[in-house]
């Protein structure tokens, strides 16, 4: 596995300055940390929608994917990437702009989210602001018009909002249905991802781009493998099992 597979798309959610309350969102330090190894090993940013034209990307691209706009990204997200020349994309549920994440019951810091103002300025500062719905629903139980105007009206509220074109949705917990690809299709989105493990290459559909989940527990090193098995679970065990079987495959094809 010495050649790299990408670009590869990496999913964050919140960045708290403290002890993150999920297992989704990382420490503001440990994000700063993982920008730092990305920018050591050579890896270029790019905006999720920039992968419309993939081809046109150096070859190893990592798109920073951020879900539900979290107003701890501001501090600590945006910022750091702005300083290091890095950018993002957010996708944002917009009934919640300047609100709380309501999917995750009572509202605390953590759930805050990143207001009309603040996106305003990451867009301006270069950053992608996208869709992530509405009302954050699992897409997979809504009916078709019902997941149309879901994705049409998130579009055209941030598209008023930023006065930019909107093309790049995340689906909701991973969730969708066929249904859903339709509807994104309808709406003018160009590409949606979903939380599947993968890199770019793993679907040629552009309504399922794949991604890789970080969660609040992943340190340098388990980022670096994850780049380099693109997939969620990275353990010792799993990566010696992968060894192991490559070694014993290459050994049945020698002899
Ligand atoms: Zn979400």
């Amino acid at each position: 596995m010495s050649q790299h597979r990408s670009p590869v798309i990496l999913m964050y959610h919140g960045t708290p300055g403290s002890r993150p309350d999920t297992h989704y969102s990382i420490h503001a330090n440990l994000f700063a940390k993982h920008m730092r190894f990305l920018k050591r090993q050579g890896w270029t940013t790019a905006l999720f929608k920039d992968l419309q034209n993939a081809q046109a990307l150096p070859e190893k691209t990592v798109v920073l994917t951020f879900d539900d706009g979290y107003a701890d990204n501001y501090q600590g997200a945006f910022l750091p990437l702005l300083e290091s020349g890095m950018k993002a994309t957010w996708f944002i549920a917009t009934d919640c702009i300047g609100g709380h994440a309501h999917w995750l019951g009572t509202a605390s810091k953590q759930t805050q989210m990143l207001t009309k103002e603040q996106l305003t300025e990451m867009h301006s500062a270069g950053m992608e602001i996208a869709s992530h719905t509405c009302s954050h629903p699992d897409l997979s139980t809504l009916s078709l018009a019902q997941q149309q105007n879901e994705l049409s009206t998130a579009k055209s509220v941030l598209e008023k909002l930023l006065s930019t074109q909107v093309t790049s949705l995340a689906y909701p917990y991973g969730r969708f249905n066929d249904d859903s690809l339709i509807a994104a299709e309808q709406a003018g989105y160009r590409l949606a991802c979903i939380t599947q493990p993968g890199w770019l290459g793993s679907d040629p559909n552009p309504f399922l781009v794949r991604r890789i989940a970080i969660f609040s527990g992943d340190s340098v090193s388990s980022l670096s493998r994850k780049l380099t098995f693109t997939d969620n679970e990275v353990s010792w065990q799993k990566i010696a099992r992968y060894y192991m079987n490559r070694a014993r495959a290459k050994l049945t094809y020698n002899f």
